[in-house]
């Protein structure tokens, strides 16, 4: 394979969405595994829909992922600049060179005036109601107007757009890694404006030339640039340019399968669709991150990863370096996926317990002083902690946030657990239980008690399931959580007593 050169394009108009993180995931592993160069570029010629913030905000969310460019607007590179407002004077030269060719031309039509043709082909029914190869021909444009008269207004400064000429009737072919061959017919293709009154080019000249300068070999991108890409192989065969390979990936659906993944739907199933918070000036609302919500950056490239990329055996967890090592664009499937954040959620609780020690700790230990708690815990017992709540923690907040009572006695009893296992029966045992803990001289140690708990449960001739939850309710105020006896070695005999006292008194 010749030089691999790739990029990601992301437009900064707005939070980037999960889905152009895979897409620039996809890049950079494909980048790295050939030893080439991952770039990105930033599109913000439509100045209209460009938001602040939001180019510093791709870079940082990449970067937590790391998935670092080796040519941007941030660290520059031999085809600087990177960021198309900046290389705006760039593209008119191209835009008339194709007009030179036969292959565009100016169009001088007022919105007016295109507001009329719009009305007239809705009456006139028409199947492809566009300024097209067809309908070229009723406006106001250097094809229609005398030479003279276009050399005037264009000398007069008369506003104008370029527009693309498309073939009426012809056929362009093109063969997608992943979609194989794909053949579109020039007849439902309308003539795209390639540069705007302002001077400013289109998405798809900005595009095609940059693809052509910065010497882009492959172009990986989301299926919405599926119906884009006729148009872009035609503007290479126009300039005469070698095209490069596509990859056009597929759809992220939303849980049900209905549409493309949203961000209002996510937010109805409550996950996140951005890397990171993104603060969202229409609303003045924060939309939570991958990252704030407690996801893992290894997690998140792992499951987007598998987002569309097969990887042929069972194998699901895979490093940085081995997806670099393994992946490859033949095995990207074409059906859309449904974004599934249960599966995320396992991820995330893989690489949380291949955390060492001293992480998990500082999980605890911060999320700990942000609620004035634990400012005693030891390293220790906080190792301990950390052990004991390692297989229920999905999140690095979970270390505290499901192990709060460890540190605070409950305020309240989870209503519905109480319904369910506090009667006169539970009451009784844990009064009995209460007798014995009071008299207890052993060691205070989570074996011993266990051992102790369950020798008085099998006396009292009561069914464990039926008993334990209510000595839980009473130490923890929840229903779940882990072994009871470890609790009680942690909080301590004076604290143990006197939370089962309280709970009597219910
Ligand atoms: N600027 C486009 C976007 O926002 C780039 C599409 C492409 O990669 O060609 O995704």
């Amino acid at each position: 394979m010749n030089t691999v050169r790739v990029r990601f394009a992301p437009s900064p108009t707005g939070g980037l969405h999960i889905g152009g993180v895979r897409t620039a995931l996809y890049n950079y592993l494909f980048a790295k595994k050939h030893n080439g160069t991952f770039i990105i570029r930033t599109e913000d010629t439509d100045q209209t829909r460009f938001v602040k913030g939001a180019e510093s905000y791709i870079f940082d969310a990449l970067k937590w992922l790391g998935i670092t460019a080796d040519e941007s607007s941030e660290i520059g590179g031999k085809h600087a600049p990177y960021r198309q407002s900046e290389r705006k004077k760039m593209y008119k030269q191209y835009a008339e060179e194709l007009v030179e060719k036969d292959f565009a031309y100016y169009a001088f039509d007022t919105s007016e005036e295109l507001e009329e043709m719009r009305k007239r082909l809705e009456q006139a029914k028409s199947k492809n109601p566009s300024y097209n190869a067809i309908t070229r021909s009723t406006m106001r444009n250097s094809l229609t107007l005398p030479e003279d008269e276009v050399k005037t207004l264009l000398e007069n400064g008369t506003p104008y757009v370029i527009r693309l000429k498309m073939p009426r009737k012809d056929e362009i072919r093109f063969q997608d890694i992943i979609r194989g061959w794909v053949n579109v017919h020039t007849a439902t293709l309308d003539d795209k404006v390639i540069m705007k009154s302002d001077g400013m080019p289109t998405y798809h000249l900005a595009n095609v030339v940059d693809d052509h300068l910065m010497e882009i070999s492959h172009v990986i991108r989301g299926e919405e640039w599926l119906p884009s890409a006729p148009i872009h192989v035609f503007l290479y065969q126009c300039f005469g340019w070698e095209m490069p390979q596509f990859a056009h990936l597929p759809l992220l659906l939303n849980p049900d399968g209905q549409g493309k993944l949203s961000k209002r739907k996510a937010a109805e199933y409550g996950f996140p669709v951005f890397p990171l918070d993104w603060f969202e000036q229409e609303t003045s609302n924060i939309i939570q991150g991958f990252k704030e919500a407690g996801y893992l950056p290894e997690a998140v490239n792992n499951f987007l990863a598998l987002l569309g990329w097969n990887a042929g055996d069972h194998q699901e967890i895979f490093s940085m370096e081995e997806l670099i090592e393994k992946f490859s664009l033949e095995r990207v499937g074409k059906a859309g996926i449904k974004f599934d954040i249960n599966k995320a959620k396992w991820f995330n609780q893989h690489y949380l317990r291949q955390k060492s020690d001293k992480t998990l700790v500082d999980y605890l230990k911060n999320g700990l002083k942000t609620q004035n708690l634990g400012e005693n815990l030891s390293d220790e017992q906080a190792i301990i902690i950390c052990q004991m709540m390692k297989d229920r923690a999905t999140f690095p907040d979970d270390f505290w946030k499901e192990a709060i009572y460890l540190f605070k006695t409950p305020d309240a009893y989870n209503e519905q657990a109480m319904a369910k296992n506090w009667n006169e029966e539970s009451k009784n045992f844990v009064k009995s239980y209460l007798d014995f803990l009071k008299n207890y001289t052993g060691e205070w140690h989570h074996e011993p008690l266990k051992h102790d708990l369950h020798t008085l449960v099998e006396q009292s001739g009561l069914k464990m399931g039926k008993v334990m939850p209510a000595v839980r309710l009473g130490l923890s105020g929840v229903s779940a959580g882990p072994d009871l006896a470890m609790i009680m070695q942690i909080i301590g005999k004076e604290e143990s007593i006197k939370r089962l006292e309280s709970i009597i008194l219910v």
